[in-house]
Protein backbone atom coordinates (compact mmCIF):
# COMPACT_ATOMS: atom_id res chain seq x y z
CA UNK A 1 0.00 0.00 0.00
CA UNK A 2 1.27 3.40 -1.17
CA UNK A 3 2.15 5.26 2.04
CA UNK A 4 -0.41 7.46 3.74
CA UNK A 5 -3.50 6.09 1.34
CA UNK A 6 -6.35 8.65 1.97
CA UNK A 7 -10.05 7.55 2.99
CA UNK A 8 -12.89 7.74 4.96
CA UNK A 9 -15.11 6.43 7.81
CA UNK A 10 -18.02 4.67 6.13
CA UNK A 11 -20.94 2.39 6.82
CA UNK A 12 -22.87 -0.17 4.86
CA UNK A 13 -26.20 -0.46 7.67
CA UNK A 14 -28.14 1.98 5.24
CA UNK A 15 -27.43 0.07 2.31
CA UNK A 16 -24.08 -1.32 0.53
CA UNK A 17 -24.56 -0.20 -2.67
CA UNK A 18 -25.25 3.75 -1.41
CA UNK A 19 -22.27 3.28 0.59
CA UNK A 20 -19.88 1.91 -1.88
CA UNK A 21 -21.08 4.53 -4.32
CA UNK A 22 -20.41 7.29 -2.42
CA UNK A 23 -16.99 6.30 -1.93
CA UNK A 24 -16.00 5.33 -5.11
CA UNK A 25 -17.27 9.04 -5.92
CA UNK A 26 -15.11 10.27 -3.52
CA UNK A 27 -11.97 8.01 -5.30
CA UNK A 28 -11.09 6.91 -2.05
CA UNK A 29 -9.00 3.08 -1.89
CA UNK A 30 -9.54 2.61 2.21
CA UNK A 31 -12.35 2.92 4.48
CA UNK A 32 -12.83 2.07 8.26
CA UNK A 33 -16.02 0.39 8.28
CA UNK A 34 -18.64 0.81 11.72
CA UNK A 35 -19.45 -2.81 12.50
CA UNK A 36 -23.29 -3.61 10.72
CA UNK A 37 -26.14 -5.24 12.65
CA UNK A 38 -25.97 -8.91 13.05
CA UNK A 39 -28.05 -8.94 9.89
CA UNK A 40 -25.21 -8.12 8.07
CA UNK A 41 -22.61 -11.13 9.23
CA UNK A 42 -24.11 -14.21 7.76
CA UNK A 43 -21.67 -16.46 5.42
CA UNK A 44 -23.32 -15.49 2.61
CA UNK A 45 -23.91 -11.34 3.59
CA UNK A 46 -20.11 -11.36 4.41
CA UNK A 47 -18.97 -12.98 1.34
CA UNK A 48 -21.09 -10.50 -1.00
CA UNK A 49 -19.36 -7.43 0.83
CA UNK A 50 -15.99 -8.74 0.93
CA UNK A 51 -16.76 -8.99 -3.05
CA UNK A 52 -17.94 -5.71 -3.39
CA UNK A 53 -14.99 -3.93 -1.95
CA UNK A 54 -12.61 -6.01 -3.46
CA UNK A 55 -14.20 -5.30 -6.91
CA UNK A 56 -13.98 -1.78 -6.08
CA UNK A 57 -10.69 -1.62 -5.27
CA UNK A 58 -11.05 -0.57 -1.33
CA UNK A 59 -9.49 -1.75 1.56
CA UNK A 60 -11.32 -1.99 4.69
CA UNK A 61 -8.79 -1.22 7.15
CA UNK A 62 -10.47 -1.08 10.49
CA UNK A 63 -14.00 -2.76 11.70
CA UNK A 64 -15.45 -0.28 15.00
CA UNK A 65 -17.26 -1.98 17.00
CA UNK A 66 -20.28 0.71 18.41
CA UNK A 67 -23.52 -0.33 20.81
CA UNK A 68 -27.00 0.76 20.08
CA UNK A 69 -27.22 2.09 23.11
CA UNK A 70 -24.12 4.35 23.65
CA UNK A 71 -25.37 7.28 24.33
CA UNK A 72 -23.16 10.41 23.14
CA UNK A 73 -25.59 13.40 24.07
CA UNK A 74 -23.52 14.39 26.78
CA UNK A 75 -20.20 13.93 28.50
CA UNK A 76 -21.98 12.45 31.46
CA UNK A 77 -24.06 10.06 29.41
CA UNK A 78 -20.79 9.12 27.13
CA UNK A 79 -19.34 8.37 30.94
CA UNK A 80 -22.37 6.75 32.14
CA UNK A 81 -22.43 4.53 28.80
CA UNK A 82 -19.87 3.78 25.94
CA UNK A 83 -17.76 0.83 25.39
CA UNK A 84 -17.15 -1.87 27.56
CA UNK A 85 -17.04 0.31 30.99
CA UNK A 86 -20.85 0.26 31.71
CA UNK A 87 -20.60 -2.96 34.03
CA UNK A 88 -24.10 -4.32 33.28
CA UNK A 89 -23.82 -4.18 29.63
CA UNK A 90 -20.37 -4.98 29.98
CA UNK A 91 -20.74 -9.47 29.16
CA UNK A 92 -23.11 -8.44 26.34
CA UNK A 93 -20.77 -5.99 25.13
CA UNK A 94 -17.77 -8.21 25.19
CA UNK A 95 -19.51 -11.07 23.28
CA UNK A 96 -20.96 -8.56 20.91
CA UNK A 97 -17.16 -7.38 20.11
CA UNK A 98 -15.64 -11.25 19.62
CA UNK A 99 -18.43 -11.61 16.95
CA UNK A 100 -17.22 -8.36 15.62
CA UNK A 101 -14.10 -9.37 15.28
CA UNK A 102 -14.72 -12.49 13.90
CA UNK A 103 -17.45 -10.37 10.94
CA UNK A 104 -13.92 -8.74 10.34
CA UNK A 105 -11.66 -11.36 10.01
CA UNK A 106 -14.38 -12.93 7.23
CA UNK A 107 -14.06 -9.68 5.41
CA UNK A 108 -10.16 -10.38 5.48
CA UNK A 109 -9.68 -6.93 8.16
CA UNK A 110 -6.73 -7.15 10.99
CA UNK A 111 -7.91 -4.57 13.21
CA UNK A 112 -10.98 -3.66 15.16
CA UNK A 113 -11.72 -0.50 16.78
CA UNK A 114 -13.47 0.86 19.85
CA UNK A 115 -14.29 3.90 22.50
CA UNK A 116 -13.81 1.73 25.38
CA UNK A 117 -15.04 4.63 27.47
CA UNK A 118 -13.80 6.00 30.37
CA UNK A 119 -11.95 3.76 32.30
CA UNK A 120 -12.00 4.05 36.41
CA UNK A 121 -8.50 5.97 36.99
CA UNK A 122 -8.23 4.82 40.27
CA UNK A 123 -5.88 1.52 40.62
CA UNK A 124 -8.13 0.97 43.42
CA UNK A 125 -11.29 0.84 41.92
CA UNK A 126 -12.19 -2.89 40.70
CA UNK A 127 -14.28 -1.53 37.66
CA UNK A 128 -10.62 -0.67 36.65
CA UNK A 129 -9.70 -4.31 36.88
CA UNK A 130 -12.70 -5.36 35.48
CA UNK A 131 -12.19 -3.20 32.57
CA UNK A 132 -8.87 -4.33 32.07
CA UNK A 133 -9.57 -7.65 31.91
CA UNK A 134 -12.45 -7.60 29.61
CA UNK A 135 -9.68 -5.62 27.12
CA UNK A 136 -7.50 -8.71 27.78
CA UNK A 137 -9.82 -10.88 26.43
CA UNK A 138 -10.87 -8.79 23.11
CA UNK A 139 -6.81 -8.85 22.77
CA UNK A 140 -6.19 -12.83 22.87
CA UNK A 141 -9.19 -12.78 20.63
CA UNK A 142 -8.09 -10.70 18.48
CA UNK A 143 -4.77 -12.69 18.87
CA UNK A 144 -6.14 -15.96 17.54
CA UNK A 145 -7.82 -13.98 14.80
CA UNK A 146 -4.15 -12.20 13.44
CA UNK A 147 -5.97 -9.03 14.68
CA UNK A 148 -5.28 -5.88 16.59
CA UNK A 149 -7.63 -4.28 18.91
CA UNK A 150 -7.57 -0.16 18.62
CA UNK A 151 -8.47 1.93 21.23
CA UNK A 152 -10.02 5.70 19.96
CA UNK A 153 -8.55 8.20 22.01
CA UNK A 154 -10.38 11.01 23.53
CA UNK A 155 -12.05 9.88 26.67
CA UNK A 156 -8.37 10.19 28.69
CA UNK A 157 -5.52 12.13 28.62
CA UNK A 158 -2.52 10.35 26.83
CA UNK A 159 -0.55 10.00 30.30
CA UNK A 160 -3.65 8.09 31.03
CA UNK A 161 -4.34 5.86 27.70
CA UNK A 162 -0.76 5.19 27.89
CA UNK A 163 -0.47 3.85 31.87
CA UNK A 164 -4.01 2.03 30.51
CA UNK A 165 -2.10 0.40 27.65
CA UNK A 166 0.79 -0.77 29.82
CA UNK A 167 -1.24 -2.14 31.90
CA UNK A 168 -3.42 -4.41 30.01
CA UNK A 169 0.15 -5.76 28.33
CA UNK A 170 -0.93 -7.25 25.18
CA UNK A 171 1.25 -6.16 21.93
CA UNK A 172 -1.62 -6.49 19.68
CA UNK A 173 -3.45 -3.27 21.26
CA UNK A 174 -2.91 -0.34 19.72
CA UNK A 175 -3.80 3.10 19.25
CA UNK A 176 -6.52 4.75 16.62
CA UNK A 177 -5.44 8.87 17.50
CA UNK A 178 -8.29 10.97 16.55
CA UNK A 179 -6.86 14.54 17.58
CA UNK A 180 -10.29 16.51 17.22
CA UNK A 181 -11.82 13.90 20.30
CA UNK A 182 -8.79 15.47 22.86
CA UNK A 183 -10.06 18.94 22.02
CA UNK A 184 -13.76 17.45 22.38
CA UNK A 185 -13.49 15.65 25.33
CA UNK A 186 -10.92 18.61 27.33
CA UNK A 187 -8.50 15.45 27.11
CA UNK A 188 -5.17 17.66 26.04
CA UNK A 189 -3.49 19.08 23.44
CA UNK A 190 -3.56 16.84 20.64
CA UNK A 191 -0.17 17.08 19.52
CA UNK A 192 1.65 16.36 22.49
CA UNK A 193 -0.58 13.66 23.11
CA UNK A 194 0.32 11.80 20.03
CA UNK A 195 3.97 12.12 21.02
CA UNK A 196 3.18 10.31 24.36
CA UNK A 197 1.18 7.63 22.65
CA UNK A 198 2.94 7.48 19.15
CA UNK A 199 4.08 4.08 19.64
CA UNK A 200 1.07 2.25 19.66
CA UNK A 201 -0.87 4.38 17.05
CA UNK A 202 -1.90 2.04 14.03
CA UNK A 203 -4.07 3.68 12.66
CA UNK A 204 -5.47 7.59 12.76
CA UNK A 205 -8.73 9.89 12.47
CA UNK A 206 -8.28 12.99 10.42
CA UNK A 207 -10.90 15.33 12.34
CA UNK A 208 -11.31 18.89 13.73
CA UNK A 209 -12.69 20.54 16.06
CA UNK A 210 -12.89 23.62 17.68
CA UNK A 211 -12.37 24.88 21.26
CA UNK A 212 -14.39 27.85 21.04
CA UNK A 213 -17.83 26.57 20.80
CA UNK A 214 -20.75 28.48 19.25
CA UNK A 215 -23.97 29.09 21.44
CA UNK A 216 -26.40 26.12 21.20
CA UNK A 217 -23.20 23.57 19.73
CA UNK A 218 -23.44 20.31 20.68
CA UNK A 219 -20.49 19.74 22.68
CA UNK A 220 -19.36 16.87 20.31
CA UNK A 221 -20.06 18.67 17.02
CA UNK A 222 -16.53 18.29 15.02
CA UNK A 223 -15.52 21.28 12.32
CA UNK A 224 -14.84 21.00 8.66
CA UNK A 225 -10.92 19.53 8.42
CA UNK A 226 -8.68 22.67 8.02
CA UNK A 227 -10.91 25.25 9.88
CA UNK A 228 -10.40 24.10 13.46
CA UNK A 229 -7.81 23.93 16.23
CA UNK A 230 -5.85 20.61 15.59
CA UNK A 231 -3.09 22.35 12.62
CA UNK A 232 -3.23 19.78 10.25
CA UNK A 233 -0.09 20.02 8.36
CA UNK A 234 1.47 19.54 12.22
CA UNK A 235 -0.64 16.52 12.87
CA UNK A 236 0.77 14.91 9.56
CA UNK A 237 4.23 16.21 10.34
CA UNK A 238 4.56 14.64 13.82
CA UNK A 239 2.91 11.55 12.26
CA UNK A 240 5.37 11.58 9.78
CA UNK A 241 8.41 11.63 12.78
CA UNK A 242 6.67 8.90 14.22
CA UNK A 243 7.22 7.24 11.14
CA UNK A 244 3.26 6.11 10.71
CA UNK A 245 2.48 6.16 7.01
CA UNK A 246 -1.27 4.16 7.64
CA UNK A 247 -4.54 5.31 5.92
CA UNK A 248 -5.61 9.01 6.81
CA UNK A 249 -9.11 8.09 7.35
CA UNK A 250 -11.48 11.42 7.49
CA UNK A 251 -13.99 11.15 9.89
CA UNK A 252 -16.43 14.08 9.80
CA UNK A 253 -19.27 13.08 11.92
CA UNK A 254 -21.92 16.08 12.55
CA UNK A 255 -21.99 18.55 8.93
CA UNK A 256 -24.94 20.15 7.02
CA UNK A 257 -22.59 19.34 4.13
CA UNK A 258 -20.90 16.16 4.35
CA UNK A 259 -20.02 15.11 0.94
CA UNK A 260 -18.59 18.74 0.74
CA UNK A 261 -16.73 18.54 3.55
CA UNK A 262 -15.23 15.21 2.75
CA UNK A 263 -14.35 16.28 -0.34
CA UNK A 264 -12.31 19.35 1.00
CA UNK A 265 -10.71 17.57 3.51
CA UNK A 266 -9.46 15.05 0.70
CA UNK A 267 -7.95 17.75 -0.68
CA UNK A 268 -6.19 19.22 1.94
CA UNK A 269 -5.09 15.80 2.48
CA UNK A 270 -3.79 15.12 -0.46
CA UNK A 271 -2.00 18.42 -0.75
CA UNK A 272 0.01 17.83 2.32
CA UNK A 273 0.77 14.54 1.47
CA UNK A 274 2.35 15.82 -1.49
CA UNK A 275 3.99 18.46 -0.30
CA UNK A 276 5.45 16.43 3.05
CA UNK A 277 6.26 13.55 1.58
CA UNK A 278 7.57 15.34 -2.00
CA UNK A 279 5.69 13.20 -4.49
CA UNK A 280 4.48 15.47 -7.42
MG1 LIG B 1 -12.90 9.37 15.82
Amino acid sequence: MDRWPLGIFTSIGGGLGAGLDAVRRLGVKTVQLHAPDGSWRSAERCRDTRRQFADSGITVTVVFVGFPDDDYTTIDSVQRTVGLVPAASRPDRLAETLAIAGYARELGVDAIGMHLGFVPTSHDDPERAAVIAATRQVCDHCRTLGQRFHLETGQESADELRAFITEVDRDNLAVNFDPANMILYGAGEPLAALDVVGPWVHSVHCKDAARQRQPGQPWYADAPLGTGDVNVAAFLARLQRLGYYGPLTVEREYSPDQAGDLEAALRLLGDLRDRLLGAL
